[in-house]
């Protein structure tokens, strides 16, 4: 077989050349895959003026080859320019596995890329796994509400595609002595026909869109009793790295705004860790949470609804055991960060 036919390639996101963790998560796991299969890992990286320390990185966290496509018109996301320069990619060199991350850009991308081409896509991936014997991508996700897992295969088709969730592996420690080949690609001017155009980007006030991707979500309810009251809430999220959520009633007295509301009004999320802070529990919020991983709540009231589906459950003073948690968890951060402990996998 032709080596480049057999490549794993793996989609990185930039924004304004500096790449994002997505980035080096999917080099993490396309790593353990091309190496099963004995297999070159590239990454793909699409944008305008990305500069070359920031290619090697995507070398130093274990991409064998970088494909870098240039050109204005990539410098921001546009679904119909981005898949048009992965489809011919993909037809020149015909990759056998291409991850991308779970994040709005793949989301977008990875399905109109795999109508394009022809191809099946597993969404949402937690588990990526190589089938001894046929070399097939193994596919595993959550199904049936988070019941179940399957694990899916595309053994007919190339590339196998798939989306990968946020944060469900760990990058690989970086070696700076690492070598590899980085190639870049000028996109030609047909490439970037597109009937939508970039006009300007406005950010959101806050950051009610991380939601739904997040590992960790901490809520805060009408148990707050006041809007300054949040900034508890938020210690507590900045202190675990998670995004913040609240009730119906915490958004519709303006303490947050509605982007973080969870519940069958809000956003329906799965977070490994989900922490409800002041918030009873009704049957609407519960809609929004009922497949986090582990839930742990806060309140003073030991029949809350919320601890017959809590699996930890802390009854009392939200005002007293917030900031206690908040400061026992600080203490623990200083400590790693004296050990020099950075999170990376050897
Ligand atoms: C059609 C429909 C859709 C809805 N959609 C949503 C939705 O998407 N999301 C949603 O959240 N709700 C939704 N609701 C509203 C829902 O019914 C509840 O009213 C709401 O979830 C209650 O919010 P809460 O838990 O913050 O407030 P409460 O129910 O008032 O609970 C406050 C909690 O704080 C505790 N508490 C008070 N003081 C303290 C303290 N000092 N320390 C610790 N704990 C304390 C109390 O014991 C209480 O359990 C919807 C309702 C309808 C009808």
């Amino acid at each position: 077989m032709d080596l480049m036919e057999n490549q794993v390639w793996t989609l990185a996101e930039q924004w304004e050349g500096k790449l994002k963790p997505i980035s080096y998560e999917l080099l993490a796991w396309g790593r353990n895959l091309a190496d099963k299969l004995n297999a070159p890992l590239v990454s793909v990286v699409m944008g305008n003026g990305i500069p070359r320390e920031t290619l090697e990185t995507l070398v130093h966290y274990g991409a064998d080859e970088v494909y870098c496509v240039q050109h204005p018109r990539l410098s921001h996301f546009t679904c119909e320019s981005y898949a048009r320069v992965l489809e011919r990619l993909i037809q020149t060199r015909r990759p056998t596995i291409l991850l991308g991350g779970a994040t709005t850009t793949g989301r977008t991308l990875l399905p109109y890329l795999a109508v394009k081409v022809g191809t099946g896509l597993t969404a949402d991936c937690t588990a990526l796994d190589i089938e001894p014997g046929t070399g097939n991508l193994l596919q595993t996700r959550p199904a049936i509400g988070g019941n179940i897992m399957a694990t899916i295969k595309t053994p007919n088709h190339r590339p196998q595609m798939a989306t990968v969730r946020p944060r469900s592996k760990k990058p690989l420690c970086p070696d700076p002595t690492r070598k590899g080949r980085i190639e870049t690609i000028e996109a030609p001017e047909e490439w970037m026909d597109n009937r939508v155009q970039f006009l300007e980007l406005q950010a959101l006030d806050e950051d009610g869109n991380s939601l739904e991707s997040a590992d960790i979500v901490v809520s805060g309810g009408k148990g707050l009793k006041k809007a300054e009251n949040f900034s508890l809430i938020r210690g507590l999220a900045e202190e675990l790295g998670a995004a913040i959520g609240a009730s119906r009633e915490a958004v519709e007295r303006g303490w947050i705004s509605y982007p973080h509301q969870v519940g069958l009004s809000g956003k329906t999320i799965s977070p490994k860790l989900y922490i409800a802070v002041g918030i009873s529990g009704s049957i609407q919020h519960l809609a929004g949470i009922k497949s986090s991983e582990t839930i742990l709540a806060v309140n003073s009231d030991p029949g809350a609804p919320i601890f017959q589906v809590a699996n930890f459950g802390i009854v009392g003073d939200l005002f007293q055991v917030i900031p206690r948690i908040r400061d026992r968890l600080r203490e623990y951060r200083m400590r790693k960060q004296q050990e020099g402990t950075h999170g990376c996998e050897e």
